[in-house]
């Protein structure tokens, strides 16, 4: 495929799958959107990172092929007002892997979300974001140790499908009088009114890459998060084929609470993955009273969305936890955090979120000796107290540098 304005590396080769299974060359072409706002510091300082650890961890036989494609404020530079080109759907459908900066939303630009868009586009049905602490890092938590925890939040569904009608619009009136008159449904008069709908089909397939996840990184357990007790045919349905894709399509590999409970005396036999579920309020506390009894969790759109950002608060915040999209082929690895406009090419920001996104990405590829190296240079480097200034603001005795500088110090610490 030829593209306008997209320039493929001429060096690099095309990551493939075979009979489900990612096929990568040493020398992958991989995509990236730079971002907006601090996108460029954070970008900049990251690749320089990723690109001296595959260096570092294959002696020079492997190299990542880097593809700018455009999204957000560059991409309507670049495509004379487009925010969002159809090239770049093609690019990362074709390219299967990418990796983005923060984009800013262009407001009247006729998107409710780049990202979103993104997701949707691509059917990125999965938001990954693992959660957990690195040694140095300033947390509200006794043992923020105890915190090592995958979140699959599904990413099409629920509340977020977009089928929202504004109090008073014809639309609204239409369904309003509908759902009093045909189905006997009770409530206030001029409320706006949301659909939340979760599938079968969208369901399973989110919980099975979780389970498979699981499987693939040595994980204990996968948690069903819920509020079933409530929302029983939306909430309560996710949790229920949950159960049942586990039991369907991996009884050798998991086991449910309910089976352990009866036929092993509490105790998860060795090997198998124990499945059990969570009610929504709860898993808050217990992420903060008792987080060591959780592995992956998978939960519905909007429960993932909060949970998210408040289990990554326990260990260091936004300007850290990193974050990936993933459907059934296409992965797109993010920042977590926003644009931070106030902050832009002041070279001052914490690259943390967008480097652990790649550290992922490496991950995805099955470059793990260049994911280590990249997580224990980091983990040196806080060691040291080198940090950027949020960091610095809740540390004793910190050392506080740009952007640039620590990427430079965590560069060296991989010869350590
Ligand atoms: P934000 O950009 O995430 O920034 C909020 C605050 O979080 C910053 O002021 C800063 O806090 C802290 N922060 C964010 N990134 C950081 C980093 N790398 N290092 C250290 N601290 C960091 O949220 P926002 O201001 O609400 O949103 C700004 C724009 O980003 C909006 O246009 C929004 O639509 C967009 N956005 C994009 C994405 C995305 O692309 N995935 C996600 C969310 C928002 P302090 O000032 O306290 O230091």
């Amino acid at each position: 495929m030829s593209f306008d304005k997209i320039t493929v590396p001429s060096e690099g080769e095309k990551i493939t799958v075979e009979n489900g299974e990612l096929r990568v060359p040493d020398n992958p072409i991989l995509c990236f959107i730079e971002g907006d706002g601090i996108g460029p510091d954070i970008m900049t300082a990251s690749k320089r990172i990723w690109d001296a650890a595959v260096e570092k961890a294959y002696n020079k036989s492997r190299k990542i092929a880097w593809m700018e494609v455009y999204s957000g404020e560059k991409a309507a530079s670049v495509y004379d007002g487009n925010y969002m080109p159809e090239e770049t759907f093609d690019a990362l459908r074709e390219y299967l892997i990418g990796i983005k900066g923060p984009l800013t939303t262009p407001i009247g630009g006729g998107f409710r979300s780049l990202n979103v868009t993104l997701r949707q586009v691509l059917d990125l049905y999965s938001c990954v974001r693992p959660v957990r602490w690195y040694k140095g890092v300033p947390s509200p938590l006794k043992r923020p140790d105890e915190v090592d925890v995958v979140i699959y939040r599904e990413n099409t569904e629920d509340v977020y499908a977009g089928i929202e009608y504004e109090a008073g619009s014809p639309e609204n009136e239409r369904l309003a009088r509908f759902l009093r008159e045909d189905l006997g449904a009770n409530f206030f008069e001029g409320a706006g009114i949301g659909i939340k709908p979760i599938s079968e089909f969208g369901t399973k397939r989110h919980v099975r890459a979780a389970i498979k996840y699981a499987i693939q990184h040595d994980r204990k357990s996968v948690t069903l998060v819920h509020k079933g007790n409530i929302q029983k045919f939306t909430e309560g349905a996710f949790m229920k084929w949950g159960y049942e894709v586990a039991a369907a399509e991996f009884p050798d590999e998991t086991i449910s609470w309910d089976d352990v409970a009866a036929n092993h005396g509490g105790k998860v036999p060795s090997g198998k993955i124990l499945i059990q579920d969570v009610i929504a309020d709860i898993i808050f506390q217990k992420m903060i009273l008792r987080p060591s009894e959780f592995d992956v969790l998978a939960t519905p759109n909007l429960n993932g969305d909060y949970l998210s950002d408040a289990v990554a608060a326990e260990v260091g915040g936004v300007g850290i936890a990193p974050g990936a999209n993933i459907g059934d082929a296409v992965a797109l690895f993010e920042a977590t955090h926003g644009t931070a406009p106030k902050y832009s090419n002041l070279d001052k920001v914490n690259p943390g979120s967008l480097l652990f996104s790649g550290v992922m990405m490496l991950e995805h590829i099955g470059w793990q000796e260049a994911a280590d190296l990249i997580t224990s240079a980091y983990e040196r480097t806080l060691d040291q107290k080198i940090v950027t200034y949020d960091f610095a603001r809740q540390m004793d005795g910190a050392v506080e540098v740009r952007t640039s500088e620590f990427a430079t110090a965590v560069i060296r610490n991989m010869d350590a």
